[in-house]
């Protein structure tokens, strides 16, 4: 429509602004709404107007996540040791989203540096689902969730660590994309686990996602583990033939952890893609029980590292009153950083110290290389591996602030692919009785994105997808409710 004028990103992004001024104050989704989308747009359409070789994707509104870099726009990482940061350079894919031609709505909420699973790790604030206010939208990139599923944004990009896109994704009927590690540069993405961390795209369908999946993948020189390959335009050749696919289905992932709407919900679903002509066979991924207690050993020990940096000397918060150097630190670090982020960091400096390296860090890294194995050998008996993306749906605000063990726990199906580096999607396949949306995951060989999204099509094409402009929060409260 932008390219034939029926309508122009100028009429495009007010609608936006229009229901961030309607929705936000209930939702909560962002924490920074830029002031000059108006200017981008326009600059966008007089690009449109100039005509010329002009991206697909020029004049669309996308959100950010806070912990991506933005050249002179706040990047908190929803920390109060990043209030007052301004990053002076833009993260890769910004650069990437800005030469399309995309306009920046703002930066969206989540859990303080991406730790977390309901975004209500947030310093500043609590985001609440769409499809219902007394329930949180997941996380960590939970107000990318929020906001692209309540018409607040088009387009949104998170950053994915064990299941920080793929979870608030299934929590709010998104559409989320965790690519494989090195096919979307970490450059200027605020560091949590260096060895997990992915950028992905959270939107409303399939095709949105591959179009934006196709424009921040490729390689960067700038990141050591970016990968060197050519990517072809995985929008232009989604394919809805499950014919030739083998799906995979691991016993381990439908245990009794699982609620029952969640189990039924993604075997409906993959009968579905049976009747249209996938076949389907069991296998077992016997590590999978392991991969939690992995991922948080490896994820802390790296997230102590990372977090280091953040020390009151050269940027972020520094403490105002102090006794000397040592002082200084303690007190910038302690009255910084939310209680989440301190428990990683104990945790991940104890599984690093001498005497307990070899027990804990190393095994872990030992068991990450196994179940990376094992799902290298289930590969060469399918093609895919589908599963829920989460054992349940979204659970209510609060319910689970003093309860970090579950919520540990369960991470275990989004964890596994993280530590193998393995593409993993998360699309929805219906509701709760509730009225609260199940997630599908599937998983596919390393660069196998275009299968994933073309399976991923096939599903949403048959099914008819999911209806994405949920007002139910609206009335169902929200954390501002009653205030
Ligand atoms: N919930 C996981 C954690 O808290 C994953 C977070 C993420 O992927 N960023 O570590």
């Amino acid at each position: 429509m932008l390219r034939s004028r029926q309508c122009s990103s100028v009429e495009i992004c007010s609608s936006i602004i229009e229901r961030i001024n309607i929705t936000e104050e209930k939702l909560g989704a962002y924490i920074t709404v830029c002031n000059d989308i108006m200017e981008q747009a326009a600059a966008a359409d007089r690009k449109i107007s100039a005509g010329g070789n002009i991206h697909a994707l020029t004049g669309i509104p996308i959100g950010i996540k806070d912990n991506i870099s933005t050249k002179g726009i706040k990047t908190t990482c929803a920390s109060k040791m990043l209030e007052n940061y301004t990053p002076p350079y833009d993260a890769y894919v910004i650069k990437k989203i800005k030469k399309a031609g995309m306009i920046i709505t703002g930066k969206l909420n989540m859990d303080e540096f991406a730790i977390g699973s309901s975004t209500e790790n947030s310093y500043y604030k609590k985001t609440c689902n769409p499809h219902n206010g007394m329930y949180v939208p997941g996380g960590s990139s939970g107000g990318c969730a929020a906001a692209v599923m309540s018409g607040e944004a088009v387009m949104t990009i998170g950053s994915d660590t064990g299941g920080s896109v793929r979870q608030p994704s299934a929590f709010c009927g998104a559409v989320g994309l965790k690519p494989t590690y090195g096919s979307v540069s970490r450059n200027g993405l605020i560091a949590f686990a260096s060895s997990l961390d992915q950028i992905g795209p959270l939107c409303r369908n399939v095709k949105d996602t591959s179009m934006l999946y196709s424009l921040i993948c490729g390689h960067d020189y700038s990141d050591a583990t970016s990968s060197k390959r050519d990517y072809a335009d995985f929008s232009e050749n989604l394919c809805t033939d499950v014919r030739n696919i083998c799906i995979g289905i691991p016993e381990e992932y439908f245990g009794d952890e699982a609620d029952d709407c969640v189990k039924e919900g993604v075997m409906t679903a993959v009968k579905l893609l049976e009747s249209k002509g996938a076949s389907l066979k069991r296998i077992s991924l016997k590590n999978t029980k392991y991969a939690v207690n992995a991922y948080y050993i490896i994820s802390s020990a790296e997230a102590s590292s990372n977090l280091a940096r953040y020390d009151g000397v050269r940027y972020g918060y520094r403490a105002e009153h102090f006794d000397g150097l040592t002082d200084m630190y303690v007190k910038s670090r302690s009255q910084g950083f939310g209680s989440e982020v301190k428990r990683r960091i104990m945790l991940g400096t104890f599984v690093l110290s001498a005497g307990y390296y070899d027990e804990y860090y190393k095994k872990a890294n030992n068991t990450r290389r196994l179940i990376k194995q094992e799902f290298n050998e289930a590969f060469k008996e399918c093609d895919v591996i589908i599963t829920p993306t989460y054992p349940g749906t979204a659970f209510r605000l609060n319910e689970r602030k003093d309860n970090f063990l579950k919520l540990y726990a369960d991470d275990m199906y989004t964890v596994p692919a993280s530590l193998a580096g393995i593409p993993a999607i998360s699309i929805p396949c219906g509701y709760s009785a509730d009225g609260l949306p199940i997630g599908m995951q599937i998983m596919g060989r390393p660069f196998s994105e275009q299968k994933l999204l073309d399976i991923a099509y096939a599903f949403e094409t048959i099914s008819g997808g999911i209806n994405y402009m949920s007002d139910k929060f609206m009335s169902g409260g929200g954390h501002n409710a009653g205030i």
